[in-house]
C-alpha cells in the first residue's frame, strides 16, 4: 500500500497535570514513533478550561493527524499504553490526568462498542477539540459540514492558543 492509502487517524491530546505543556508535547514525539505510524502535523497547543469538575487545572490540549496501518483496536490499544507510559491513574470521572488520547476519528469508520466509539462521541459539543482539528484540517467534514464552520459555530469559550503552529 502507498502511503497515501493508508488510512488517516485523528487523535485529541490533553493534559492538566505535572507539566502539560511537556506531556503534550512528548506524546506528540511519541505518537511519531508508534509502530507503523506516522504524524503528519499538529495543531498548536491550546489551553482550556476543564469540562466537568471545575476543582483542577486547565487542560492543555492538542490535535494530532496520524496516518497508520494499526487497525483502530491496535491504535486505541497504542494510545493507552502510552498514557500509561505517561504515568495516568484513573481516578473520578473527568478528573485531572498527566495524558489523555482520545482516537477522534479513523478513517471514515463509524462503531460502537464498549472499548471503542468512532467518531469520538464527545467531539461535536467541544471546542478543545474542534477548534485545533479546525487548523489542521478545516475542510473535513463531520456529517457532511466542515470542520471549520462546526468549530466556529462553537467558539471558544475558556480556550485560548499557548503555542505557534508548528
Ligand atoms: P471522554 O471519552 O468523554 O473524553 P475520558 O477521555 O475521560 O472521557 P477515559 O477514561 O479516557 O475517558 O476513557 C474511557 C474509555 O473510553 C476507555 O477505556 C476506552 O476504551 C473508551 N473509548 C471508547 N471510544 C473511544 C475513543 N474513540 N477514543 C478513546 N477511548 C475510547
Ligand atoms: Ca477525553
Ligand atoms: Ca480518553
Amino acid at each position: 500500500m502507498t502511503e497515501e492509502a493508508l488510512p488517516v487517524a485523528y487523535v485529541g491530546l490533553g493534559s492538566n497535570l505535572e507539566g502539560p505543556r511537556d506531556q503534550v508535547t512528548r506524546a506528540l514525539s511519541e505518537l511519531d514513533r508508534l509502530p507503523t505510524t506516522r504524524l503528519v502535523s499538529a495543531s498548536p497547543l491550546y489551553a482550556s478550561t476543564p469540562m466537568g469538575p471545575a476543582d483542577q487545572p486547565d487542560f492543555i490540549n492538542a490535535v494530532a493527524k496520524l496516518i497508520t496501518r494499526l487497525s483502530p483496536l491496535a491504535l486505541l490499544d497504542q494510545l493507552q499504553a502510552l498514557e500509561q507510559r505517561h504515568r495516568r491513574r484513573r481516578q473520578r470521572h473527568w478528573g485531572p490526568r498527566t495524558l489523555d488520547l482520545d482516537l477522534l476519528l479513523y478513517a471514515q469508520r463509524r462503531q460502537t462498542s464498549p472499548r471503542l466509539t468512532l467518531p469520538h462521541p464527545g467531539i461535536g459539543e467541544r471546542n478543545f477539540v474542534l477548534v485545533p482539528l479546525a487548523d489542521i484540517a478545516p475542510d473535513l467534514k463531520l456529517d457532511g459540514v466542515p470542520v471549520a464552520r462546526l468549530a466556529a459555530t462553537l467558539g471558544d469559550d475558556g480556550l485560548h492558543r499557548v503555542s505557534p503552529r508548528k
